[in-house]
């Protein structure tokens, strides 16, 4: 089976967050299932320099507004389709963002070149590439199926997933750019690509695909609700008998702590005593006081309302009187920034701050950390716990979305037991974060129990191997019901 991705950014090519992770990351867990898949994506700068040895396998003498080439080739084991388009592309830094920290202002042509191009693929443009399955990623990839419902390319007619790595980037343009983006007026109804008076790209690919799927089954039932869908939930609903949810997993060779060449020592769940090393070394390095016996709490995560570390910075002063630590690593909205930053100077030794990008920091703030904070008020899978997970660093998380779905809550029966995995609270609010640190702080005082739990958190397949499973069995239904 040929599977054609089509995805807006792809680990390690070019990455602003987890849907990089999983592009990069499924395509590989695909292969042995028999699914070849080949990822199209922007030819952004650093795009085009992993591809130099890449082939041309078609021009395009105008695509919105100069000459493209589309090129095929290898880069970091993956099949890469890059659009070689130098007006759309070949600009430095951040994918969606220019210097000034806005959009770029023609986003809307950039990413409807990005669906242009998969449809075109998709309806066979290249003999010898033509796709079972166009799987489309988010709402940069989102008018593909609009692309070949409603442009008459002709040719073949492959089956279409959208998947929706996150519901609150739907991408909005104005109604007028309709002819501009190549698409006929008749596209442009409440069955098509129209979206609350303008164009919706994602609403786009969830109205028109064969199946929806989202990063976890208890997101893909929130996003039906009007609590968490958004505004898009009346029409996922009408859709909800081909809406799945199915888990993201991490590259487990990446993410994995027995070999982890970026942390201070490797371990495993048989020897969690050189485990301390980690957070010796990440005491040291961030400035926190050198008390391995204390609490300590980490966080690596964007620093915005979704995450809900307004609620952490509420609650610091309480996680201090508990006799904790916290070292966070985050990047994002200047006010968190400030509060963080502000938190850190007023607690030294207790509270540090790193503000930025820092991937070697992370890795070692989940093999240092005692326990991993995960407060958002919504969270389509979320990647940070399962890393969490896998470093035996119990992740202390809001019960939404992904967290829900793949966090065991240690509460008595599971202590009973003896298979909790974390920490869960509910509802998303100061107070019952708070009340979960409380609890992680009791687990923490019962070291037989705490070591029972890293354990179970550290057994838990985190891999790609069950999720890669689910997408195979979704794309072979696709085909089924195309050949019925
Ligand atoms: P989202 O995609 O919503 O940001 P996820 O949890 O799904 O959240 O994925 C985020 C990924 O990016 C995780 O792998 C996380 O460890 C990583 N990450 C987030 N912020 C940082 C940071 N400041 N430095 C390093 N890695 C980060």
């Amino acid at each position: 089976m040929k599977v054609l991705a089509v995805v807006s950014e792809i680990f390690p090519l070019v990455k602003t967050g987890g849907l990089a992770d999983v592009a990069g990351a499924l395509p590989l867990a695909l292969a042995p299932l028999g699914i070849e898949v080949t990822s199209l994506v922007p030819g952004y700068p650093s795009v085009m320099d992993a591809l130099a040895d890449a082939v041309m396998v078609r021009r395009y003498g105008d695509l919105f507004g100069g000459p493209a080439r589309l090129l095929q080739g290898r880069a970091s084991g993956l099949e890469i389709a890059a659009i070689d388009a130098p007006h759309l592309y070949a600009r430095p830094g951040n994918p969606y963002i220019g210097p000034d920290g806005r959009d770029w202002p023609d986003n809307a042509i950039r990413f409807a070149s990005l669906a242009a191009i998969a449809a075109d693929l998709g309806a066979g443009a290249v003999a010898d590439f033509v796709p079972d399955i166009v799987h489309a990623h988010d709402w940069q990839a989102g008018l593909t199926a609009a692309y070949l419902r409603y442009r008459e390319i002709g040719g073949a007619r492959p089956g279409t997933v959208m998947t929706v790595h996150n519901l609150a980037f739907q991408g909005q343009f104005p109604a007028a750019l309709v002819p501009t983006l190549g698409l006929p007026w008749s596209a442009y109804t409440p069955e098509g690509v129209e979206y609350y008076g303008a164009i919706g790209f994602l609403k786009a690919g969830v109205a028109l695909s064969d199946r929806i799927t989202t990063v976890s089954p208890s997101y893909a039932a929130e996003i039906l609700t009007s609590d968490g869908g958004m505004g898009m939930d009346g029409l996922l609903r009408a859709r909800a008998p081909d809406v799945r949810g199915i888990l993201n997993g991490i590259d487990d060779t990446v993410w994995n702590p027995a070999a982890d060449r970026l942390i201070a020592r490797n371990f495993n769940g048989a020897h969690l005593a050189e485990r301390r090393e980690n957070k010796v070394a990440l005491q040291a390095r961030l400035g926190l006081a050198a008390e391995p016996d204390r609490l300590l709490f980490g966080v690596v995560s964007r620093l915005t309302w979704q995450k809900g570390l307004d609620l952490l910075l509420d609650a610091v002063p309480d996680l201090l009187a508990r006799g904790a630590q916290l070292a966070l690593l985050g990047s994002g909205d200047a006010t968190l920034v400030d509060g963080f930053v502000a938190a850190a100077a007023a607690n030294p030794g207790r509270v540090r701050c790193v503000i930025g990008y820092d991937e070697t920091l992370a890795h070692l703030i989940q093999a240092g950390a005692d326990a991993i904070l995960v407060p958002s008020r919504f969270e389509p899978c979320g990647l940070t716990q399962l890393c969490a997970l896998r470093y035996g660093a119990l992740p202390v998380v809001a019960r939404v979305g992904g967290l829900a779905d793949t966090v065991i809550d240690t509460n008595e029966m599971a202590l009973a037991n003896g298979v909790g995995t974390g920490l869960q609270f509910a509802p998303v609010t100061r107070d019952a974060l708070v009340a979960a640190v409380q609890r992680t702080v009791e687990l923490w005082n019962e070291p037989e129990a705490w070591r029972t739990a890293q354990r179970n958190a550290m057994r838990t397949d985190v891999s790609w191997r069950r999720p890669a499973a689910h997408y195979a069995a979704l794309y072979r239904e696709v085909l089924a019901e195309r050949a019925a």
